[in-house]
């Protein structure tokens, strides 16, 4: 009873229930159960005849959200191939690095991406490695291009199942950011997304629930919030194209949303909409936010304005979105937390010789539990690196808990900011400035703002003698970086600020900067 079973068994429960909205379509598609399963197996019988993919080959994705993420899942669940969504905010150079990575035998995409995707054949051609089949969704697609639905249409409905599949197989691969480079693709089995599942679940869901789903389908947050556990539970979950605030709040009140996850960046672009003042909420059961810290003033104008309560959660790629939930009846009086550990996950808090601390010592989060991923595709040593000799994962998170047992997140120890829910790397931003031949030193911090959580800032020293502009280090910084990656602002300085041993003083940098916008 595996990924590709899923609908299968719902087909078998409740065939006429409605799975999928898709209101990112025009015209809208609405899913039952016995439709979803047909898709996929159709899709599963295509991809083994014409393309040739067998258990743990790769299947890619670059696409905005929408029911063909969900036709991809299942059928490589069915064939027991691997799941590769890609994150469709990279710039081509970068998703080429990760392709000659990952090696996918096939690649999908939506129109929005026919440009990167003809770079992408480009940089690809005639490489040991081939990509055998391109699919577009929409749109005309790159020459020698497939339209995905016309294919999978002609293909028989016949139930694909794969015989040698076991639980540890590997079901998808969900990146992450770059910390030394490349994004890392943790492995996602079948039995970890089981696990998560029951995370989730044992606070969360109810049979009937709606859920709208507002995170990217590449993203953890995406597949494993609630998504798979509705379709488990033979509920409904709405699609939109890509995050629209005001889209959202019309489809709560038009679908009687119950349930509606998203990161802070959302619920503060919601807050906004034209609409927000008119909408009806009264459907949602409550909303849930994850991937960055909640701003409290947030919470209490949802709760002030809509009545809504909210859930806030913890979660990451390599053990799935599903680790601390804080309840909606702790959202303030225990504000700023994320809540305690869910059923099955083991936390500890512990020091630099990794010993375990006590209530209120801040110190690494560390884990261990069945919702795990199976280490990172291609590259065991980055596993390894995280992951100490007594099986604890190293989040390079640093929190708290009280004497509740409730956790904070309050520093981090790994070079990383959030902007917008996405998590940016600065050692993959400062790598592409020091290509830059003007560039002597340089360092990128995030800095706290309204909107986005954090927007990142590149302080740079130039060569002597060198000439460079703000507009210059930014276009070169565009042309292989996404853009969410791309620093806010670039500051020049006559030196950055480094320790004894001559590290830069990252911390000291950032406060400083926030220190000087404040004036
Ligand atoms: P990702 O693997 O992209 O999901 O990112 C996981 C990281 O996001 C975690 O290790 C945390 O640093 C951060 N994160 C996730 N949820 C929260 C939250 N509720 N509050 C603060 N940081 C969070």
């Amino acid at each position: 009873m595996y990924i590709g079973d899923y609908l299968g068994r719902r087909q078998t429960y409740s065939p006429d229930r409605l799975a999928i909205i898709d209101a990112g379509k025009q015209p809208e598609l609405r899913l039952t159960y016995r439709q979803m399963n047909a898709r996929a197996n159709r899709l599963a019988n295509w991809l083994h005849v014409h393309a040739g993919i067998e258990k743990g080959d790769r299947v890619a994705i670059l696409a905005r959200d929408g029911v063909e993420h969900l036709d991809v899942f299942f059928a490589c669940g069915k064939l027991g191939a691997i799941h590769t969504a890609l994150n469709w905010r990279l710039h081509w150079r970068e998703l080429v690095g990760i392709l000659r990575n990952t090696r996918p035998k096939v690649l999908i995409y939506s129109d929005d991406f026919t440009e990167a995707v003809s770079e992408i054949e480009t940089a690809l051609r005639g490489e040991a490695f081939a990509i055998r089949r391109y699919l577009h969704i929409e749109g005309q697609g790159i020459p020698g291009s497939q339209h995905l639905e016309t294919c999978w249409q002609a293909a028989p409905d016949t139930p694909v199942s794969c015989e040698s599949l076991e639980k540890e197989d590997i079901a998808c691969l969900l990146f992450t950011g770059g910390t030394t480079g490349l994004p890392k693709a943790a492995m996602i089995s079948h039995s970890m997304i089981c696990w998560n599942v029951l995370n989730t679940v044992i606070h969360d869901l109810r049979h009937e629930d709606i859920y709208l789903n507002g995170f990217p389908l590449f993203h953890t947050g995406g597949l494993f919030t609630y998504l798979s556990t509705q379709v488990i539970f033979g509920n409904t979950t709405v699609l939109l194209r890509q995050f629209d605030p005001a889209r959202a709040l019309e489809l709560i009140e038009r679908e009687g949303v119950t349930v509606f996850a998203g990161v802070p960046t959302m619920y503060q672009m919601i807050s906004q909409a034209p609409n927000w003042e008119q909408a009806d909420l009264s459907s949602l059961r409550f909303c849930t936010s994850g991937g960055a810290p909640l701003p409290v003033p947030l919470v209490e104008k949802y709760t002030r304005e809509k009545g809504i309560r909210f859930k806030q959660g913890f979660g990451m790629t390599e053990f799935g979105p599903g680790l601390f939930a804080l309840p909606p009846e702790d959202a303030i009086r225990k504000a700023g937390s994320i809540g305690r550990p869910n059923y099955f996950v083991d936390v500890r808090v512990v020091n630099d010789s990794n010993q375990p601390l006590g209530p209120q010592q801040p110190g690494e989060l560390v884990l261990k539990g069945p919702s795990r991923c199976s280490g990172y595709f291609n590259d065991p040593e980055a596993f390894a690196a995280v992951i100490d000799d007594q099986g604890w994962f190293h989040t390079g998170d640093i929190v708290r808990y009280d004497e509740e047992g409730y956790f904070y997140v309050v520093d981090r120890k790994k070079d990383m900011f959030i902007s917008g829910g996405e998590n940016v790397y600065p050692v993959e931003i400062e790598s592409v400035l020091y290509r830059h031949p003007a560039v002597h030193m340089c360092a990128v911090v995030g800095v706290p703002d309204e909107r986005w959580g954090e927007v990142g800032v590149a302080c740079v020293v130039l060569k002597p003698g060198a000439q460079a502009s703000e507009a210059g280090l930014t276009a070169h910084l565009e042309a292989s970086l996404a853009r969410y990656k791309v620093p806010r602002r670039i500051v020049f300085l006559n030196e950055l600020p480094l320790s004894g041993t001559g590290k830069i003083l990252k911390r000291e940098l950032r406060a400083q900067l926030i220190e000087n916008e404040s004036r």
